[in-house]
């Protein structure tokens, strides 16, 4: 069963508490912006079979949206942050990094 903390109150909260949001640190495109574009916002995911930044909410605490980092490979969680960012804080980036050598961020193949 997948666990996560949720950054803002601190709980450890099980995946039946969460709820998944999909991919984290999304580019938007809205108006102004050409079709493709757009189509890639709307439809283009990454799917790796590793590290992977995902959006949670912490449905049944207190409701705040967060970022995990996880592998999808193992399920190791490698930690969680505030949503209120654009990239990853860089302590985490270097925690995996010593975890997975040769892994970059937005490296996902
Ligand atoms: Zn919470």
């Amino acid at each position: 069963m997948l666990i996560l903390k949720c950054p803002y109150c601190g709980v450890m909260a099980d995946e039946t508490e969460l709820s998944p949001g999909g991919e984290a640190h999304l580019t938007r495109h809205g108006p102004g912006s050409d079709d493709t574009e757009f189509e890639a916002y709307l439809f283009m995911r990454e799917n790796p079979r590793g590290v992977h930044f995902e959006r949670w909410r912490h449905a049944h605490g207190c409701g705040k949206w967060f970022h995990a980092a996880r592998c999808t490979q193992t399920l190791e969680v490698f930690g969680t942050y505030s949503a209120q960012t654009t990239r990853p804080p860089q302590d985490l980036l270097d925690t995996i990094s010593e975890k997975r050598p040769g892994w970059r961020w937005r490296d996902l193949a």
